[in-house]
């Protein structure tokens, strides 16, 4: 149900309205070669299951998708494992910051959901177990999804992630301590910081996660046919946890000012979904004390509102 067709007319008045919010918040920079990003960006675009798209101000810059990334690895895995990933992560709402080690202490090293650090790198370990080279085939089904076939990690915010990832090589060994973990803490940290540095524009962000939209189903690009991407009932899945667990200890915020299915980074970027209609991904670096980007959560909002997406999804 749309509210208001003209979304190019709506998005400009977005774009305009979120600039006195630039200096609210702070570019993370605990993870040093992501400090080094112009903080006062701000891009938004939208993918639609008809085949539309728009977009506004720096929808077509790369940035780096941190977080985001646990979205794609969760539905990798899903699609390989089923429901057997549920015996090595859980999949409720944590309260607690996105990397927080607290309750993997009294969980028995079992991460309350796939999407705060612990318990991706669960995530990132079995996918680990799966394929030989992790990096380059998340790349391809990223290639794939985009329909871009220029997608790349950047190797600088890799290595400076790599290099400062004491604490979730900290979660790594205490899950490996309780069974929860098959390969090397190493290994699955190389994969892991890899996956984080992936970069993409909002356009693409918008495209790759349209699936999610559609009922699972990739359309066919790069002149490859339509593809069952992932299954209808797992895609609403996927989508419950997006809205219930996509935006750490902001999820029940998130919910009650957007209430869409989504998934933030420390990047900036936020990717929303509005189930059978579209995918909203928008980008602007500096970040509430969450980890959330605060033009891209007031972005949403606006949206939300201005359009009705939503309104009768959930
Ligand atoms: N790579 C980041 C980390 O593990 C991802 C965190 C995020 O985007 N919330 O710390």
């Amino acid at each position: 149900m749309t509210k208001r067709t003209d979304l190019p007319a709506l998005l400009a008045e977005i774009h305009r309205d979120a600039q006195p919010l630039f200096g609210q918040g702070r570019v993370a920079d605990y993870i040093p070669a992501l400090a080094e990003v112009e903080p006062r960006r701000f891009g938004l675009a939208i993918a639609t299951v008809d085949g539309q798209t728009h977009s506004v101000g720096d929808a077509h810059t790369p940035f780096s998708l941190q977080s985001i990334t646990k979205l794609f690895t969760f539905v990798l895995a899903l699609k390989l494992e089923g429901d057997a990933v549920w015996q090595r992560v859980g999949r409720e709402p944590s309260g607690a910051a996105f990397n927080s080690i607290v309750q993997l202490e009294t969980e028995n090293g079992i991460p309350r959901n796939p999407f705060i650090n612990a318990g991706a790198l669960v995530i990132t370990d079995i996918l680990t177990t799966r394929y030989a080279h992790l990096d380059y085939a998340l790349l391809g089904a990223l290639r794939r999804l985009a329909d871009e076939p220029n997608l790349h990690w950047n190797p600088r915010v890799e290595r400076s992630e790599r290099e400062t990832a004491h604490r979730n090589m900290a979660m790594a060994y205490f899950m490996k301590s309780h069974g929860n973990f098959r390969n090397e803490p190493e290994t699955v940290l190389d994969n892991y910081c890899r996956q984080c540095a992936t970069e993409m524009s909002c356009a693409q962000l918008a495209q790759a996660t349209l699936f999610l939209a559609n009922d699972g189903r990739d359309l066919g690009r790069l002149g490859e046919p339509d593809e069952q991407f992932l299954s209808a009932d797992a895609t609403r899945r996927v989508n419950a946890l997006l809205l219930t667990c996509g935006a750490y200890d902001a999820a029940g915020d998130f919910a009650y000012r957007i209430g869409l299915p989504v998934k933030t980074g420390v990047g900036g970027g936020i990717v929303a979904i509005v189930p059978g209609v579209a995918t909203i991904a928008v980008w602007s670096p500096e970040l509430d004390a969450k980890g959330n980007s605060v033009l891209g959560a007031f972005a949403l909002e606006r949206l939300v509102q201005g359009t009705g997406w939503g309104h009768t999804s959930i």
